[in-house]
């Protein structure tokens, strides 16, 4: 199979050099971590290392990182063991915060950025009937990168009493993120997104939630997260955290490139449209949609032609579906079942982008007969 160019990093980014050596060196060590014996002792160091790297880099305290087996798994703890007998979030939100509970959808504007007003009215309406209320806001997109307003829906859920939590999976490392400092009291991200290895993963936990744990019958994790750690997979969860946190040039870098690409793609294809351009969005992310030519058609071509890229949200199942996202956002099937998504990372370089980019509107004129 020939290796293509890979241009999918919000589903999973390659796994950075640092982080595989890391993973390398810690499947010699043995020992399970709960052993208080020496080698017992050594598992539990590699864990104790890593828990340092998460804390320091997004401002936390180390007993506040609880190691799970991804954000699907961080989510599922964060909305079902806080006690919530409300919970609120965003309509664009992934399917592991969508699925893990009953919830309540927080509309957004038609640039994908959260209805802050609308948040504000859901919580006046059910004021006195559920104690608990949880607000739960992505911090940054995952289709089409949009930064959502955190800090602000915080300040409005505070002034009803509520919880909140983010999803930070396509923002650790992307954005700045200090979690002494934003208002939330759950954040929740993945190794695999940020050059870490895949099965890995965070809950950030400030002292304000009593945490009832999902997975029961061990102690590990402070009693938030029963079952023997994945020590090599955290080891090199914190090596790519580690790397990720000290990457601002390389941002700007990719930033350009997908804004050089994005001018191309819309001034040679007409009709075409960037999902979400007006609001502020994080470097790496473009959201691409050509009316008329399903997204699935897309990606097999591209695929074929040598590119890796998804269609709307198809990371879990491989099927394509309009992406709920590009509808919560206003647009119709048309548009919502022919975006695709574009995302670059830490491994692409401009001539990666400039070769997808030619190719795609070459592809594209074909199909439309010369547009
Ligand atoms: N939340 C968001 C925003 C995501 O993009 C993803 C991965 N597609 C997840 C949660 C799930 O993460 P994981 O693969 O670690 O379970």
């Amino acid at each position: 199979m020939k290796a293509g160019i890979y241009l999918d990093h919000n589903a999973s980014s390659p796994i950075r050099p640092e982080a595989a050596a890391a993973v390398m060196n810690a499947l010699q060590v043995t020992g399970n971590p709960s052993s208080v014996h020496t080698a017992g002792r050594n598992a539990r160091a590699v864990i104790e290392d890593a828990r340092e790297a998460v804390a320091s880099l997004l401002n936390a305290k180390r007993q506040q990182v609880v190691f799970t087996s991804g954000a699907t798994e961080a989510n599922n703890l964060a909305l079902r063991g806080c006690g919530a007998d409300r919970i609120l979030v965003s309509a664009i939100e992934h399917d592991s915060i969508l699925h893990a509970a009953d919830v309540e959808k927080i509309p957004v504007t038609p640039d994908g950025i959260l209805d802050l007003d609308a948040l504000e009215t859901m919580l006046a309406k059910g004021q006195g009937e559920a104690p608990r209320t949880l607000v739960s806001v992505m911090s940054v997109n995952n289709e089409t990168g949009v930064i959502q307003p955190v800090g602000k829906a915080a300040d409005i859920a505070r002034r009803f009493g509520a919880m909140v939590h983010t999803d930070a999976v396509q923002a650790v490392g992307k954005i700045p993120l200090d979690f002494s400092d934003l208002d939330v009291d759950m954040l929740s991200f993945s190794a695999h997104k940020l050059g870490g290895p895949r099965g890995v993963g965070v809950l950030l936990v400030k002292p304000s939630i009593e945490l009832e744990p999902v997975n029961r019958g061990g102690g590990q994790e402070g009693r938030r997260r029963g079952g023997t750690e994945n020590v090599s997979g955290i080891a090199g969860l914190g090596a790519a955290i580690s790397v990720a946190g000290r990457e601002d040039n390389a941002l700007l870098r990719l930033e350009e490139m997908r804004l050089q690409m994005e001018r191309r793609l819309q001034e040679e294809l007409s009709g075409s449209i960037v999902l979400g351009q007006g609001a502020p969005r994080i470097a790496t992310t473009t959201c691409f949609a050509l009316p008329g030519i399903e997204a699935s058609k897309q990606v097999m071509a591209l695929d074929l032609l040598g590119f890796d890229v998804s269609a709307g949200a198809a990371c879990s199942s491989g099927k394509v579906h309009a992406s709920h996202v590009v509808s919560a956002m206003g647009y119709g099937d048309d548009i919502a079942s022919s975006a695709i998504r574009i995302s670059l990372g830490w491994s692409t370089t401009p001539e990666e982008v400039s070769s997808f980019t030619q190719a795609y509107i070459g592809w594209a004129r074909k199909l439309c007969g010369g547009n």
